[in-house]
């Protein structure tokens, strides 16, 4: 499907957010997309509508990245369509609705770690094994999406939320460190408060807003100011970056 080339670059949770400002930027970057999402199709090929309708490549693609399984089909999915992988961004993550450290279950734990640690490690494994020069590719990038909440720790909100965060950080720095001399670069961003979808599912739809005025910068951020800075530790112009992480949170 692809042109030898266009490189290629998979954005988990794709869809929606976050991940789907970033597929876009991608594709007018001259990147040729995967599209993840896990449940809603519609918003996922609407991503890909927009990135073909604007000229770009792009693909949708289902999978669950809190399952091996799910990771497998992802990753299948793109070797079939593309054949090779240059770029990975670890975006898919969840929150859960505020609850206080008593009343934390071992069930929500369980999910919140799989999906938003487990989940990226493992699709890292996957694009290495294809990115890596040691493993006869060109070398890539990635980047993971983390939040302030590993800095900030979200007391009386969602603690293992960021607990899950702080551990995508320290991922981040340690595997930067492991696959420097496989060619690949890992880096991540530190979103602050963005108006997405996420406060909504985690059962506070005006979180954004109502922390508005509480943000050193008096507003919440855009999902398309977290894609600009993903966009540029995807590109050349970082290419002495790796290990960083970036916060991009209004100065929270
Ligand atoms: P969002 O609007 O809720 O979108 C979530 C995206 O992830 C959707 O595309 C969803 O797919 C996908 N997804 C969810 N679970 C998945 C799974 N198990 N496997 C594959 N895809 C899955 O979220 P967002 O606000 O854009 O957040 C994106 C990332 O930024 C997350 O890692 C989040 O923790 C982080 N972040 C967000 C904020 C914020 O304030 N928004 C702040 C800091 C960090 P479907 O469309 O199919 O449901």
């Amino acid at each position: 499907m692809t042109r030898d080339d266009v490189p290629v670059l998979l954005v988990t949770g794709g869809s929606r957010g976050i991940g789907a400002a970033i597929c876009r930027s991608a594709a007018a970057q001259g990147w040729a997309v995967a599209v993840n999402y896990t449940s809603n199709r519609p918003a996922a090929d609407a991503v890909v509508a927009a990135i073909e309708a604007d000229g770009g490549m792009a693909i949708a693609v289902e999978g669950d990245v809190g399952t091996q399984a799910g990771i497998d089909g992802i990753f299948a999915a793109v070797d079939n369509a593309f054949g090779r992988l240059d770029g990975l961004v670890n975006n898919a993550g969840i929150v859960d609705v505020p609850v206080r450290i008593d009343e934390i279950t071992a069930e929500r734990l369980e999910r919140m770690l799989r999906i938003n640690v487990s989940g990226s490690i493992l699709c890292a494994s996957a694009a290495i094994r294809r990115m890596s020069v040691r493993h006869g590719g060109k070398g890539g990038v990635i980047v993971n999406i983390s939040s302030m909440a590993a800095v900030l720790g979200s007391a009386g909100q969602y603690i293992d939320y960021a607990a899950s965060k702080g551990a995508i950080d320290t991922f981040t720095v340690g595997l930067a460190r492991e696959v420097v001399a496989d060619g690949i670069r890992v880096n991540a961003v530190r979103p602050g408060v963005i108006d997405t979808d996420i406060h909504a599912s985690g059962g506070l739809p005006d979180r954004a807003r109502d922390l508005g005025p509480t943000i050193p910068m008096q507003r919440p951020g855009t999902a398309q100011e977290v894609a600009d800075a993903v966009l540029y530790l995807l590109s050349p112009s970082s290419s002495y970056v790796t290990g960083a992480i970036l916060n991009v949170s209004g100065g929270r």
